[in-house]
């Protein structure tokens, strides 16, 4: 139920506002359209609702991540928010009637605004529908630089209502206003103020390693104060200064464990930003970390459990064994699936970790050699039923999406399915 709060303040706000546009309603000046102003301008309202939401988001509240679920969860609503806005906004346009005489300032904002957002929205769209991919062909870093405007067209939408010839309808308006001063207020501090309350901070890379041909281990070290890192499995944001392809914030799960000084991420190198660090990141580059952030986390489970990690998505359960100081307080099969050997990196490390851990069982599957790896056969080895076992999975998401499917098959309760997902857009 928690987890949902979020969600459902931002309904009951959607609503509320319908509510007092409907008990509150503007007064008839007479005009011809005064029915299509009037909808038009409830829309208008629900768009600037939406998309406050959505810049609010942005700010990444580490505070609100246990009533949306995590951070991954908080940027799916984000996504289902501003996808929402969009198609509001186009039936806004749609309803309001448009005059092409007698055109104030609040017309042109309007025209600003619209084109802004399209050009934003589509190329965020585009991963999800491949004709738009192909039209757009924009990459997640053009992308991001671009959605860094957003602001920027909220602002020009707010006036636009301001300064057309809009209905009087007092409380209406001012009730729209809190949100627009939210969205602002979100958008201001995300852009410009974050650094300076204290929500990024200096780090010092002490020394990057290499454990196969194509991931790098980072390992750095605190300027000054430490992020939180509350518990094992949790996720930071990191730039390098000094190098202008690094200098971006990226998503990586912390590998090594909170009581360690040092921080740890490990990285498969998969585009432009991850392939660049694997060959010119260098010990003594500066650091900027955010977080930390999510809620995978074992040890809210029962006392089965189940772990996944296919490839790269080992690095959760990394933190979690490296955090194991007394003995594991849950009977755990530990799967971990790559293609070859060479990938399956810290494979002794973790064989080391086990033979402590009598209740942790580890089987690592190399599936070129010997097949994929099935649920049929994790749930054999759980001694048949898996009702009551708590599932963690990182990995590629149709890997997790696939396996997802198949224990909700075999029984599992879909309220022990925990899975991070790799992926913000
Ligand atoms: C919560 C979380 C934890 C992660 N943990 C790890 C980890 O421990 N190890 C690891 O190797 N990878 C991890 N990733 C994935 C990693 O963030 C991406 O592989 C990396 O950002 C890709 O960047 P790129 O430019 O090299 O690749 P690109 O080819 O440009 O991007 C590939 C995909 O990565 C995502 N991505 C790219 N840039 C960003 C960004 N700035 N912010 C958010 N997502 C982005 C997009 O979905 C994009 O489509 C994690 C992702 C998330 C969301």
């Amino acid at each position: 139920m928690k987890r949902n709060i979020g969600n459902i303040v931002f309904i009951v706000l959607i609503l509320a506002t319908v509510v007092v546009w409907a008990v509150f309603p503007p007064i008839n000046d007479g005009r011809e359209d005064f029915i299509r102003t009037y909808l038009g301008e409830v829309l208008g309202s629900l768009l600037i609702v939406l998309m406050s939401f959505a810049l609010f988001l942005s700010t990444r509240p580490r505070w609100a991540e246990p009533y949306f679920g995590g951070l991954d969860k908080m940027y799916v609503t984000h996504r289902n928010v501003a996808t929402s806005a969009f198609l509001l906004m186009l039936v806004h346009l749609l309803v309001v009637p448009i005059t092409l005489v007698n055109l104030r300032l609040g017309n042109y904002l309007a025209y600003v605004a619209f084109l802004g957002i399209v050009a934003i929205v589509l190329p965020t769209l585009a991963p999800r529908i491949p004709f738009l991919s192909k039209l757009t062909n924009a990459t997640y870093d053009g992308w991001k630089k671009l959605h860094r405007f957003i602001g920027i067209f909220f602002i020009a939408g707010y006036i636009h209502a301001l300064t057309i010839d809009a209905l009087s309808a007092f409380i209406a308006i001012n009730w729209v206003q809190l949100f627009f001063i939210l969205g602002t207020v979100s958008y201001v501090y995300t852009e410009f103020l974050g650094g300076c309350v204290g929500k990024y901070l200096p780090y010092t890379v002490t020394a990057v390693n290499h454990p196969n041909n194509s991931v790098t281990e980072v390992v750095m070290k605190p300027k000054g104060k430490t992020i939180q890192h509350a518990h094992a499995g949790q996720f930071l944001f990191v730039r390098f200064k000094g190098d202008r392809m690094l200098d971006e914030a990226h998503p990586f799960t912390i590998s090594s464990a909170p009581h360690e000084g040092e921080l740890r991420v490990t990285i498969k190198a998969v585009g432009d930003f991850t392939r660049h660090l694997f060959a010119n990141l260098k010990p003594g580059m500066d650091a900027v970390v955010e977080g930390a952030y999510g809620l995978f986390n074992y040890k809210n489970g029962g006392d089965k459990q189940i772990w996944v990690a296919g490839g790269i998505g080992i690095t959760p359960f990394l933190s979690f064994l490296r955090d194991l100081k007394t003995e594991l307080a849950f009977d755990v099969h530990f799967y971990y699936t790559v293609r070859h050997p060479e990938e399956a990196v810290f494979s002794d490390e973790i064989e080391a970790i086990a033979k402590k851990h009598p209740r942790l069982k580890t089987h690592i599957r190399h599936s070129a050699a010997h097949g994929s790896l099935t649920v049929d056969e994790i749930v054999k080895n759980a001694g048949g039923g898996i009702a009551s076992h708590h599932i963690y999975m990182c990995g590629p998401l149709p890997m997790v999406q696939a396996f997802e499917k198949k224990f909700l098959e075999a029984g599992a309760n879909a309220e022990n399915i925990h899975y991070e997902e790799f992926n913000f857009r």
